[in-house]
């Protein structure tokens, strides 16, 4: 070994092994995904790359991943032929974590080791919960296309600090020897490896294989290696033949996430484009969703040959928390970033995947409820993007927003508007809502008794993008959006017509009083009204029909202007 030293981990990494090691213990086999998926990009890349520069393959294109376990020496290595790391490459990518927010959400982390293993599946463990098992791992790896002198041996102990050392490594692509702890042996077992391997790694589009368990007769057979998984992509099996449990273990590899999805839409498309694709809805927000640099997009192959991750032009931005893979046959294999900003194939494809994912979200709205209020409490602030960015879908988006309202009564977002139009009174023809900071602040709100009084139910909304999302929204099932604090409320029909007449009397008696307000008020206030919509209040402050509302006020004064 050549040019040996030592290195600390970044801050971060610490952290988190500490974290993983100590919280993670019950889920400990999870391991061997992370591996395995971590090989299989390995194997991508070097696939992608070689289609540019097929001397990458070094005349060896069958890429495989191998896992053999020694149980004397209770060591277990997973061997790849991917792309490798090259000795920098490894100092990099297995001493630091380079998503950007990791700091942050590790300051959040509790110390309660429950909450933490939890929050810790929105992170994504990936190659450090290798030290979940073991107590040293060995990385032995060499990029493709570099000579065999300039292979890397990264050593470990999960400590705080590792060594890197330049070695000699024919075969390109990366072997990873976990040294197990003394009661993680168990690991070592063949059978156990392979129900593992069925379990979480069947989905693989590549082989995933081991030595074939001797016989009694075979003697001594020469070591024999064979695929354990299935070894297709599953995006290209008949749906009738994907479990559930894989579909979730697929989502779980492409998505970097360990919480199980809510709901996933797999189709293929044929005729005029031909494309297959499979989205599905998370069931936890990345702790980074709100980063402009967090990753979106789907994962492109064309032709099954992985192209690139993030791929963000098949979807809106208001649907960037949808996860999933399209593989076309339509785009060339060259296809790079500038090629993909449009176009009518990537318009086309974009429209027709935009329409899947709400399709996926109604569905899961539809058939279970309670699973569509955990989807909304975790992305339902981006879904309301949507109606701004998306004018084509906006009747569709508006479907799927949910709201508090007065009918609840606890400020739970789950009133669908639907669900609204179903209770409106006899003679209503408008959605009333009203916005505010807080559903505190809103609640008891003196805008509110004409309503409570009538037995109108009115949308409560106190999310900062609410306003700006009703700029955009302006009618849902042919009714039109009112807000109850704007202007002079005419509630029209829903005025009998001697109220109606007993408020015109009013107006007049107190002609001269609204005169000597406004006088007093001065410039403060553009009008003063005689009102018909408090029941208890003497009076209240309303927003002119063309004016902004009060969130927009705030956001536009706190930027600025
Ligand atoms: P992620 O897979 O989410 O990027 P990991 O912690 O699993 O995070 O892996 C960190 C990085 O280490 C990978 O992005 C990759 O660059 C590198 N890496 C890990 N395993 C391999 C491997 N078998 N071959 C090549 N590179 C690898
Ligand atoms: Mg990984």
């Amino acid at each position: 070994e050549a040019h040996k030293e030592t290195r600390g981990f970044q801050t971060e990494v610490k952290q988190l092994l500490h974290l993983m090691i100590h919280s993670l213990y019950s889920n400990k086999e999870i391991f061997l995904r992370e591996l395995v998926s971590n090989a299989a990009d390995a194997a991508d890349k070097l696939r992608f790359e070689a289609l540019t520069r097929p001397e990458l393959l070094e005349g060896d294109g069958a890429l495989r991943i191998r896992i053999e376990a020694d149980p004397a020496a209770r060591t277990l290595t997973i061997d790849d032929n991917g792309i490798g790391l090259s000795r920098d490459e490894a100092v990099a990518h297995l001493g630091t974590i380079a998503k950007s927010g990791t700091a942050d959400f590790l300051k959040n982390l509790s110390g309660d080791q429950k909450k933490d293993a939890n929050l810790i599946g929105q992170f994504g463990v990936g190659f450090y919960s290798a030290f979940i098992v073991a107590d040293q791992v060995d990385v032995y790896s060499r990029r493709a296309g570099l000579p065999a002198s300039e292979g890397v041996h990264w050593s470990s102990r999960g400590e705080g600090e590792f060594e890197v050392a330049t070695i000699d490594k024919p075969e390109r692509g990366t072997r990873i020897v976990l040294h197990l702890k003394d009661s993680e042996e168990g690991f070592a077992d063949g059978w156990k490896l392979r129900s593992l391997v069925k379990k979480y790694s069947d989905h693989i589009g590549l082989p995933i294989e081991m030595r074939r368990e001797a016989q009694d007769e075979e003697q001594p057979a020469a070591p024999e290696w064979e695929a354990v998984n299935k070894a297709n992509a599953l995006w290209t099996r008949p749906r009738s033949e994907i479990s559930d449990a894989e579909y979730q273990e697929f989502y779980k590899h492409i998505a970097h996430d360990f919480t199980d999805p809510l709901a996933w839409s797999h189709n293929k498309v044929e005729g005029k484009l031909e494309y297959t694709s499979l989205l599905y809805t998370p069931g936890r927000a990345p702790f980074d969703l709100y980063h402009r640099d967090a990753a979106k997009g789907l994962k492109l192959y064309v032709q099954r040959v992985f192209i690139m991750d993030q791929a963000e032009q098949f979807l809106p931005l208001y649907l960037r928390f949808i996860k999933g893979v399209v593989d076309s046959s339509d785009l060339p294999l060259n296809v790079s970033r500038e090629i993909l900003q449009s176009g009518p194939v990537i318009d086309s494809m974009k429209s027709a995947l935009t329409k899947r994912a709400l399709d996926m979200l109604e569905k899961l709205a539809k058939d279970a409820p309670a699973d569509y209020q955990r989807f909304w409490k975790e992305f339902g602030q981006v879904l309301k993007e949507g109606p701004a960015e998306d004018f084509n879908n906006r009747e569709k988006i508006a479907g799927l927003l949910r709201f508090a309202s007065t009918h609840g009564g606890d400020g739970a977002q789950d009133v669908a508007l639907a669900d609204y139009v179903g209770r409106m009174v006899q003679g209503q023809d408008k959605i009333y809502y009203l916005t505010g900071e807080s559903y505190l602040q809103v609640k008891d709100s003196p805008h509110l008794e004409v309503f409570r009084k009538k037995g109108i139910e009115v949308l409560l909304m106190t999310d900062r993008v609410d306003e700006w999302l009703m700029n955009y929204l302006h009618e849902f099932d042919g009714k039109s959006f009112v807000d109850v604090a704007r202007g002079d409320l005419d509630l029209g029909t829903l005025d009998s017509e001697e109220e109606k007449k007993a408020q015109e009397e009013t107006a007049k008696a107190k002609e001269g009083l609204a005169a000597r307000i406004k006088t007093a008020l001065g410039e403060d206030v553009a009008e003063v009204r005689v009102s018909h919509r408090l029941t208890d209040s003497p009076a209240i402050l309303a927003i002119g029909e063309q004016d902004l509302g009060l969130q927009m006020r705030q956001i536009l004064e706190a930027s600025g202007q």
